[in-house]
């Protein structure tokens, strides 16, 4: 049984990835947004082992650019049904309503915690706060394995609690150091809005959540949307081991997703990890 997430771009300049699922009967694979080129897309998904032409879903986040650029234009390509927030589409030309119909191209609606299922996989969308609204981070089930994807959002107010029990793959938003951000080349009320409760979550901000809220399933993480301008690999890997270490999860391997550049999150089977890997009951 595989359950990984696969992201093939991370960062404002563009976001893709995948969700690879297989119960050993049905495998399915899913691109969750498209806001790099399509060639760029085929590729990296090629590198990784996978054909973005035969995705059998795409689901998008949120209608920001650099998340639903060529989401339409994917799911046509592949003839696989759009899942998104019907408020999410429409915002630019190329997820418009003549779009979608020229296309041909279904589009699912998708609502807070309303899960779904694609083949095996469970998916339930879960509704984060950020000025491109509606957005929505994901949580993927496949018979005990969970992974989820989390980026665009100003606060982690919505995981905490059960939403995350039991995930071992997590991508996470490290979107910006504060004090890079504070000092960086951004005018001010661009700094107050990726800052602020609607924003893009710190490296500080996703670090104190990993400290007080990781769950003990946690295996691996990635640090996603990273800022060109405002952050550095290097801090945000440091936040967020420090903030594993608070939780005493100190064996999660953790790696910063790259721009442009395939990066690999597998979920583990938690209830038959190794016994040194139990995860602790609290
Ligand atoms: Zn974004
Ligand atoms: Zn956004």
């Amino acid at each position: 049984m595989t359950l990984e997430i696969l992201t093939l771009a991370s960062g404002s300049s563009g976001n893709c990835a995948l969700v690879h699922a297989n119960d050993g009967q049905e495998r399915v694979v899913i691109a969750l947004d498209c806001g790099i080129a399509q060639r760029n897309a085929r590729n990296l998904a090629q590198d990784a082992g996978f054909l973005f032409t035969h995705v059998d879903a795409v689901l998008l986040t949120h209608h920001h650019g650099d998340h639903s650029g060529n989401i339409v234009a994917t799911a046509a390509r592949a003839k696989a049904p759009l899942y998104a927030h019907p408020d999410a589409m429409g915002h630019n030309q190329k997820t418009s309503a003549g779009e979608v119909a020229r296309r041909q191209v279904e589009v699912r609606p998708i609502a807070d915690r309303l899960s779904f299922s694609v083949g095996p996989l469970e998916i339930t969308p879960i509704r984060v706060p950020h000025d491109g609204d509606p957005c929505f981070g994901f949580v993927f089930d496949l018979n005990g394995q969970r992974a989820a994807y989390f980026t665009d959002l100003g606060s982690t107010d919505a995981l905490i609690g059960s939403t995350l029990q039991g995930v071992s793959a997590l991508v996470l938003e490290f979107n910006h150091d504060i004090n890079m951000l504070r000092n960086g080349p951004y005018p001010r009320d661009l700094q107050n809005r990726v800052a602020g409760p609607s924003g893009h979550l710190s490296n500080a901000q996703a670090a104190g959540f990993l400290a007080q809220h990781a769950p003990a399933s946690l295996r691996e993480l990635g640090l996603a949307h990273l800022s060109r301008h405002n952050n550095t690999p290097e801090l945000a890997l440091a936040a967020a081991r420090a903030g594993l270490r608070q939780a005493g999860l100190n064996a999660v391997v953790t790696q910063a997703c790259p721009i442009l550049r395939v990066a690999r999150f597998v979920a583990t089977d938690v209830a038959q990890a190794s016994p040194n890997n139990k995860p602790t009951l609290h």
